[in-house]
């Protein structure tokens, strides 16, 4: 089992397999994009499956592929079926943002993808466009039918954004009525890549909820999983649930059980840290297994109390500000 200098069970890991992204979420990355990592930069499978191997015998159960949009990198299928293949690895999820995924959700399944992260923060073809400067809100609801079809479990991450969506709130908790999916509503965080000034949160959890508790008041609230980042409810009589992530206010933190890679082989033991270690570079120096192994568990004794204390560590003059693409959200 892996623990950290907390005493907490880490066995969670999100490896971004890209920073590339076929949207341009104002609230992730500026409309030009980013200064994109090189091929040479990246990561390559080979070296995430190697660290992936050493991880799950260290202790990590799940694995969650993110980015970036995880399919504009080329042979992610090929990846995902080799992971998929990892002894111990219990669950291997992805998140996307379905623009490239319909077509690919029979063969997640076959190599038994269970569940899928779908990003989408309107049901309004307008306001995609607006937020993602992308016209494929069509698409992206083409790969939910096709997960809910393939009865994949489907998790709707929605970003609350004042002023943007937020009268998609109350849409997306009545699709639950007949859909059975969660929708988590998800605190903006200032991880934008400078694309724009973030000014402080206004749609915090709690407005988030009264929100909702004010159009269905028989809200119920739900058993949240021990290491649960969601508040979890449900609306008697509706299929799906809700959950709200407090994920600026940053209340998860005490139970938090998981770790991050970036595209270029960074470990952040916290998503608000600026990197612990880098991962590539250790491998690239010819590291036998068992000094990766060290480093890692290392990198775990030595992780912070909370999101505010790895941000307070990070190097001077750095706030947290980096593309969520770069990070793997
Ligand atoms: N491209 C994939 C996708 O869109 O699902 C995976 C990567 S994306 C960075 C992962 C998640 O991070 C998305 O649900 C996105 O909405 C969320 N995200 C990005 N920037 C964010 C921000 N500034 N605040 C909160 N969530 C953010």
């Amino acid at each position: 089992m892996l623990t950290d200098n907390h005493g907490r069970k880490i066995n969670y890991l999100r490896l971004a397999v890209t920073d590339r992204c076929n949207l341009r979420c104002f609230y992730c990355m500026p409309e030009e994009g980013l200064n994109w990592l090189s091929r040479k930069e990246l990561l390559t499978y080979e070296e995430m499956l190697r660290t992936c191997h050493l991880l799950v015998k260290m202790g990590i159960e799940k694995i969650r592929i993110t980015g970036g949009e995880p399919f504009v990198r080329k042979d992610m299928m090929k990846l995902l079926s080799a992971l998929s293949k990892i002894q111990g690895l219990n669950e291997l999820t992805i998140t996307t943002n379905g623009v490239l995924t319909a077509s690919l959700v029979p063969e997640l399944k076959r190599i038994g993808v269970k569940s899928v992260n779908l990003s989408l923060d309107t049901l309004d073809a307008n306001r995609f466009f607006a937020i993602t400067h992308r016209d494929e809100f069509d698409k992206v609801m083409e790969t939910l039918d096709q997960l809910l079809k393939y009865d994949i479990n489907v998790k709707i991450n929605a970003v609350v954004m004042d002023g943007k969506n937020t009268q998609d709130i109350i849409p997306l908790v009545e699709m639950t009525k007949d859909t059975p999916v969660s929708v988590r509503f998800i605190e903006e965080m200032p991880f934008n890549g400078e694309g724009h000034i973030y000014s402080g949160l206004k749609w915090d959890y709690k407005r988030i909820l009264d929100e909702i508790t004010a159009k269905y008041p028989a809200i119920q609230k739900l058993h949240d999983e021990s290491y649960s980042t969601s508040y979890n409810y449900n609306i008697p009589g509706h299929k799906g649930d809700i959950g709200v992530i407090a994920a600026y206010s940053r209340t998860f933190c005490g139970t938090c059980n998981r770790i991050r890679i970036t595209p270029d082989g960074v470990l952040k033991t916290c998503l608000y840290d600026d990197g612990v270690m880098n991962i590539k570079d250790i491998i690239r120096s010819g590291f036998s297994d068992d000094e990766l192994k060290a480093k890692l568990q290392e990198a775990m004794n030595n992780r912070a109390k909370d999101g505010w204390e790895a941000e307070r560590n990070r190097a001077l003059n750095d706030p947290a500000h980096e593309s969520m693409a770069t990070i793997g959200g």
